[in-house]
Order: structure tokens, then C-alpha cells, then sequence
């Protein structure tokens, strides 16, 4: 078994760790060879109750007592600490997650630095006082919700830690977060860093668990006041309908079938790396992942061959071997992206290019070559779903209009990606793209902790990252006095 640091089986409740209240643990596995990684709490609703009820006196205690300025010093504290400590979150992330080393430095980083931008950005949210009626004056107070419920994903733990509680802290809400049970070493460090650094206790507290248990106690929790989820479109639609029973907002963070247009008039060479980068990072598990190269059919083959010969020249191996991509996260998503396979197969799609595995992988991990599949039909399952794998499809199109109509074509609305040198195209495709990010000229899957983020249809509602998520995670109160 790898060396995990630290106790891994507890639930954090009012700056505690301490046995969940079921006493069982879940496994959890290292992707890279399928062995035993660590154990961790099998938390349930008796330990969501704890929590949202440590989250409440925090509330009510020290936590609520601090000032914007305070909070903000706090944040800054625990950023500091996770870049001290982010060689070896990188390491946790790569064991838990099997991404390589880099992308888990890159996701601590991304971690401290939403801690540092909001935490500089705490006491610099300001309502406004407004005209009214002669012998009144009117002001707008930001308010937090309260208790906020964090349920994320085990793709970037890190990352939606960061832009999740990140900002729900700023505001002074006090956080319940249930991290998946596929991965969740990180969210168990952060919670042990955001001690060390003085984080009141209650303020934030992790519960993991099964979804079923603890996400399903969490997101119906009567003393929850704000939930943010993040995750599969399926249980994203749970979660509010969980959440409408309380009338409780939800930010839903969702899946994405995200395009990259190409046009003839593109820099090729600019664009290349991009177009692959963010097609097999994270080994595609990432929800902005650009799963479709829409492609201008002038410069279709030329571009195709240029993939081909990116895809052909990708290492994939162990997480610690640091190389291009890792394993997926579990037998089950490999065998799910091998499905998709299997369909291109069987339609006769035209496979252009796997890359290959490293020599000596380990039989247990869970690896997947990386595929790039040309020509596919753009109403194709392969075209349409979300597979959540390294497997990117590559559609050709004539023109503006249809360019558009095939990128605004699927259930999905999260990221799009524009490659062009006019400059009044690039502003018609921002304009008429259903989705909440386009790109011009580069591409940003992961990236831009002080971009607005998020998605239209089936890829979700609310907006995280960026000034704009301290508005979703507080509440708007007006106040008229009447004063003659
Ligand atoms: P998932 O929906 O299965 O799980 C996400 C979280 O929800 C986990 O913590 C899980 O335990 C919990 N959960 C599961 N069932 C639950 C239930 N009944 N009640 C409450 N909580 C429950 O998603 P996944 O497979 O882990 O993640 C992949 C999905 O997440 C993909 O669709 C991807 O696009 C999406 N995603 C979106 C973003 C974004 O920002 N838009 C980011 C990352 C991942």
C-alpha cells in the first residue's frame, strides 16, 4: 500500500476528526495498478446531521464573529499552506485520481490560488444604496446563505474545492463538504490544512461517503441553505429536485460535449496543442473537456493529420511516471470508454490514431489509449454524449452557419473554443454559442480561477469562479428606512 500520511478513515466535524457514526470504511483504489490505496469513512446521514449542525454553531460562534478582513487573512493562511505542502497534495492527487504529477501540482496551485483570490476579494463585496422615494433611504446588504453543501466530483478534487468553498468562506457561510468516494485523499488534506491554519472550528466540515448515503443526506438536509454540486447530469437533477423540498438554491455544475471550432483562416500551429491538450487531459475526464474538433473542411485532412501525429506521439503510463496521461479513474469508466469504442468500431468509424501504452503498466491499472476518431457524424452517440474519456471526434463543416449549428447541437451548453483571424467572426460565434465560456484563440479547460464559469441546458445553472460566485454564494437583503 502507498504511504498516505495521515489518518485517512475519519469525518471532520467541528474541527474534530473522529469515526463516522456507521464505523465502516469504504476502499479506496490507486488507478495506476488497481491496488489498495487507503480506507475512509462510510459517512451517513447520522454524521451529516453533526455536521450541518457544527456548521450552524460556527455560525452562531467565532466564525460569524469575524469580519470581512478577518475571514479574508484566514483564506490567505490556508493558501500559503497548500503551496508549502503542494508537492505533496500533488502526490495524493496523482495516487488518488492517477493523474500525472504535474496535473496534480497544477491542481494544488489552482487550489491556493482561488484561496488567495478570495480570500483577497472578502471584504471588497459591497451592496449599494439606491434612489428612492424622498425621505427614505434604500441599501442593499450581501448576505451568506448560511450552511453551504459542497458535493463534488473526484475528477479535480482540488480545483472544485477551491472555487466551491473557496468563495462560500469568503462570504462568511459555513461549509459542509462530501467529496466522491472514488477520491477524496485531498479533500481530507485540505480540511487538515484549513486547521492548521486557523479555520475556525465548524467552518468547513468533510464528510465522506457513498452518494447515495451521505451526498443523499447532505442535499436533503432542511438546514442546509445553499448547495453547490458538482457532477453527472443524472444526479445533478437529484440534487435540485432533493434541494426543492426545502426550496433550497443549487448551483449545478454539470457535464459538457464542449466544441473547438476551426477555421480556415486559423493559426494551425497556435492552435494544435490546444486542440489535443484539451482533449487528454485528465485522460479527458474533465467536464470542459473538448471532445468535438468541429474542423472547416478546406483545411479538414490537414488538420486531422496533424492530430493524428500528436495522438501517435502521446505517453500514457503511471500517475507517479509523470508522463501525458494517466489511467481513468476506475474499471468501470474504462469499461464505459471502451464501450464508446467498441460503437466507433462497429459503425465503421474512421479510427485515425491511438496512442500507445508504456511498456510494463501494471495489469491492475486502469488505462485507456487515447483515440481520435475523424469524420463522425455529428448526430453520432459519439458526437452527442458525454464519454468522459480520452477519445476525441473530429466533424468537418462549410461555413459559419453550419459550424454553429452543429456546435450548438447537443443537450450540453459548458465551453467552446473559436480558431479564427477575423475578428468579426470570432465576435458573431461568442455571440450566438449556447454555452457559458468561449475561447478565441486558446483554450482554457481547467484553467482561469477569475473567469465566470459555468453552464447553459444540460450542462448546468449558476456560475462558479471569478468575482461572480461571491454573488451565488451570499444572499441579497434590502433595507428601506424611512427616516422624513
Ligand atoms: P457523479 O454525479 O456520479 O458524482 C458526483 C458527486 O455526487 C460525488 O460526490 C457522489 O458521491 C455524489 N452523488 C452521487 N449520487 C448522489 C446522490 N444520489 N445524492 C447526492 N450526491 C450524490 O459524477 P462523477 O461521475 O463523479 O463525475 C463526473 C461528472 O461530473 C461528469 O459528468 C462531469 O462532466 C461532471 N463534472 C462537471 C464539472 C463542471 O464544473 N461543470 C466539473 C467536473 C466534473
Amino acid at each position: 500500500m502507498s504511504h498516505i500520511p495521515f489518518d485517512t478513515s475519519g469525518v471532520f466535524i467541528a474541527g474534530l476528526w473522529r469515526p463516522c457514526a456507521s464505523g465502516e470504511t469504504l476502499p479506496l483504489f490507486n488507478p495506476s495498478d488497481g491496488s489498495l490505496l487507503a480506507q475512509i469513512a462510510r459517512g451517513t446521514a447520522a454524521d451529516i446531521d453533526a455536521a450541518v449542525a457544527a456548521a450552524q454553531a460556527a455560525l452562531d460562534g467565532p466564525w460569524g464573529q469575524l469580519t470581512a478582513a478577518e475571514r479574508g487573512r484566514v483564506l490567505h493562511r490556508m493558501s500559503a499552506k497548500v503551496l508549502e505542502q503542494a508537492d505533496e497534495l500533488a502526490r495524493l492527487e496523482a495516487l488518488d485520481v492517477g493523474k500525472p504529477l504535474k496535473q496534480g501540482r497544477a491542481d494544488a496551485l489552482a487550489l491556493a490560488r482561488y484561496l488567495e483570490f478570495y480570500g483577497g476579494a472578502a471584504d471588497k463585496v459591497m451592496g449599494e444604496t439606491i434612489p428612492f422615494a424622498n425621505g427614505y433611504t434604500a441599501l442593499t446588504l450581501r448576505e451568506p446563505h448560511g450552511v453551504t453543501g459542497h458535493i463534488v466530483p473526484w475528477n479535480y478534487p482540488m480545483q472544485i474545492i477551491g472555487r466551491s468553498v473557496g468563495a462560500a468562506l469568503a462570504m462568511g457561510n459555513a461549509c459542509v463538504l462530501k467529496p466522491a468516494e472514488e477520491a477524496c485523499l485531498s479533500a481530507l488534506a485540505f480540511a487538515r490544512i484549513a486547521d492548521e491554519a486557523g479555520l475556525p472550528a465548524g467552518a468547513l466540515n468533510v464528510v465522506p461517503g457513498l452518494g447515495e448515503e451521505a451526498g443523499a443526506g447532505l442535499s436533503g438536509h432542511a438546514g442546509v441553505q445553499h448547495l453547490s454540486f458538482t457532477g453527472s447530469v443524472s444526479v445533478g437533477s437529484m440534487i435540485q429536485a432533493a434541494a426543492a423540498k426545502h426550496t433550497v438554491p443549487v448551483t449545478l455544475e454539470l457535464g459538457g460535449k464542449s466544441p473547438q471550432l476551426v477555421f480556415a483562416d486559423a493559426d494551425l500551429d497556435a492552435a494544435l496543442p490546444f486542440l489535443v491538450n484539451a482533449g487528454i487531459q485528465n485522460a479527458g475526464q474533465t467536464c470542459s473537456a473538448a471532445s468535438r474538433i468541429l474542423v472547416e473542411r478546406s483545411i479538414f485532412d490537414d488538420v486531422v493529420a496533424r492530430m493524428a501525429t500528436r495522438y501517435r506521439a502521446l505517453r500514457v503510463g503511471a500517475a507517479l511516471s509523470d508522463l501525458d496521461v494517466g489511467p481513468v479513474i476506475s474499471a468501470r469508466q474504462r469499461d464505459v470508454i471502451e464501450g464508446y469504442l467498441a460503437l466507433a468500431r462497429q459503425g465503421g468509424l474512421n479510427i485515425v490514431a491511438e496512442a500507445a501504452l508504456a511498456e510494463g503498466l501494471s495489469t491492475g491499472g486502469y488505462f485507456v489509449r487515447p483515440t481520435l476518431v475523424a469524420d463522425v457524424p455529428a448526430t453520432h452517440r459519439l458526437a452527442q454524449e458525454e464519454i468522459f474519456g480520452p477519445v476525441q471526434v473530429v466533424i468537418p463543416f462549410e461555413g459559419e452557419a453550419e459550424g454553429l449549428r452543429i456546435a450548438n447541437g447537443t443537450a450540453f451548453g459548458l465551453v467552446a473554443g473559436v480558431w479564427t483571424r477575423d475578428g468579426g467572426r470570432a465576435l458573431r460565434m461568442a455571440r450566438k454559442l449556447k454555452c457559458g465560456q468561449v475561447f478565441v484563440n486558446n483554450y482554457g479547460a481547467g484553467g482561469g480561477i477569475e473567469l465566470p464559469f459555468g453552464g447553459v441546458k444540460a450542462s448546468g445553472h449558476g456560475r462558479e469562479k471569478g468575482f461572480e460566485a461571491l454573488y451565488g454564494f451570499s444572499t441579497l437583503k434590502t433595507v428601506a428606512i424611512h427616516h422624513g
